[in-house]
């Protein structure tokens, strides 16, 4: 039978039961020094509350609804019930991945769900690797790694690869080329020829799933190229790893169950040959922000990380994965609710994860066939995975830039209906490619933008676009 759990009683019964494990050390007196304020705390508390869901127009905004289908804007969707509860049993004792000893039942978690995640990126059954606080850091630490085997040579990114790679790359002291993007937002391939034939680069990062538009770098023509080069290869599959699931599934590609396009399917089953992959389980893995995970082919990296801090404390010689990260504090709490997470919506393409995947990627098809329909509307390209780029119909650029703004403004304004979309900025030369009749008045426009990562969204998607058609028509 399958249930929707209250994520209360399930934080409430985990609660008890770590409550009862509490109670065995002897009865606890809480000292003085934490007592609070009983007032102070009610008005701040309420302060907070207030604060939290304040609507989200005006002087000091709230939040945004995350949660439901109407949010169709950036990368963001509360947790599973069941993560979050898994965390707050957790959080309570609050274990620190940093070392065995910080929380063995913790350290224990992170080392198998990093196997199911290794098993889902393709990665070999012995390859190295650990949570990390984020997708940035994970890669920080990839891109950290490849500037120690490669000797500092520099990294190449494509144009629309993540911004933060160019930053890292500094913060490491190598040098960052940037590879032209092609105009579905996949790295040029012959541009990347041209960067590896002139001999200087030593890394690069391909990415699966770019967060502006959701493409996929095309990894299996890519990674021979890079090798035929003797380039190592790191992807960052932060956002689209997952996705990973339905390319090597049983079904066949772009049915309902398989909503992924072949092409795409086969570059994403090739994220396996990378020397390093980066996965933000905080992003499709329905987790609490706070959890990416970055993982090396090679475990023989490991030698890199080697320090000698008087401060660690181990009891075991067996492998403590804060010995083989850059943070040191780590949370045991994100391990437990990945692990627990991954007990009821295992990384499967028929059940647990897949389906919610696949919710996703059909509720980008459909949208897309709507836009496509729309008098008001069109699709500025057709999504490779979860997320829809779109825009208002126009004469030129700069009054497709103010339409697009229009509909961004008035859809979150709106206190009866809102929809919230995101913005994206394209060049006006790329635009007039899509939209050949688009007159040339601004050299570049912002065009809406929806990550559509929410399987609620697939129920939607009618909905969704009728919103959006009318906001485009100024009702
Ligand atoms: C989200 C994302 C990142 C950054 O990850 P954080 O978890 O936000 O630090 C890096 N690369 C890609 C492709 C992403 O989608």
């Amino acid at each position: 039978m399958s249930v929707h759990p209250d994520p209360l009683d399930l934080v409430t019964a985990a609660w008890d039961r770590i409550a009862e494990w509490e109670r065995q050390w002897g009865e606890a007196e809480a000292h003085d020094a934490l007592a609070v304020d009983a007032d102070r705390l009610a008005e701040a508390m309420d302060e907070y509350l207030g604060r939290m869901t304040a609507p989200p127009r005006g002087e000091t905004p709230g939040m945004y609804p995350f949660g439901h289908a109407r949010y169709a804007g950036q990368m963001l969707k509360p947790p599973h019930p069941v993560a979050l509860a898994a965390y707050a049993a957790a959080a309570r004792i609050n274990p620190n991945n940093h070392a065995l000893d910080g929380g063995p039942p913790t350290s224990a978690f992170e080392k198998e769900v990093m196997v199911d995640l290794g098993a889902m990126l393709g990665m070999p059954a012995d390859a190295l690797g650990h949570l990390t606080g984020g997708g940035t850091v994970a890669n920080l630490e990839a891109l950290w790694i490849a500037r120690q085997e490669t000797g500092g040579r520099p990294i190449a990114v494509s144009a629309e690869g993540h911004y933060t790679h160019a930053r890292m790359a500094g913060v490491l002291g190598v040098d960052c080329h940037t590879v032209a993007a092609d105009d579905n937002g996949r790295i040029d391939l012959n541009a990347l020829e041209e960067t590896l034939k002139r001999g200087e680069v030593g890394t690069v990062v391909l990415t699966a799933t770019t967060t502006g538009l959701g493409a996929v770098d095309p990894l299996a023509d890519a990674i021979p190229l890079c090798r035929a080069h003797g380039v190592r290869v790191h992807v960052d599959a932060a956002y689209g790893g997952f996705f990973r699931l339905l390319a090597t599934s049983d079904a066949p590609p772009g049915t309902d169950r398989q909503p992924l396009a072949a092409e795409v399917a086969r570059h994403l089953a090739a994220i396996a040959d990378a020397d390093s992959v980066v996965v933000d389980p905080h992003k499709h893995g329905l987790q609490p922000y706070g959890c990416g995970a970055v993982l090396f082919r090679d475990p023989a990296v490991g030698r890199h990380y080697k320090h000698d801090s008087p401060y660690t404390y181990f009891t075991s010689a067996a492998l403590h994965l804060g010995e083989i990260s850059l943070e040191c504090s780590r949370p045991g709490a994100a391990a437990g609710a990945l692990w627990m997470t991954l007990q009821v919506l295992p990384l499967a393409a028929d059940r647990g994860i897949g389906p919610v995947l696949a919710a996703g990627l059909r509720a980008a098809r459909d949208v897309h066939g709507a836009l496509d329909a729309s008098a008001r509307l069109a699709p500025v390209l057709a999504p490779e995975t979860d997320i829809v780029v779109y825009a208002p119909r126009a004469e030129s650029v700069a009054e497709l830039d103010t339409r697009s703004a229009a509909v961004f403004q008035v859809g979150m304004d709106d206190p009866d209906d809102p929809v919230f979309v995101s913005l994206y900025r394209l060049p006006a030369d790329r635009l007039r490619r899509r939209f050949p009749d688009l007159a040339p008045d601004a050299d570049a426009a912002r065009v809406l933008r929806s990550v559509l990562m929410k399987p609620e969204h697939e129920a939607w998607a009618g909905r969704l676009v009728a919103r959006l058609d009318a906001l485009a028509g100024g009702g």
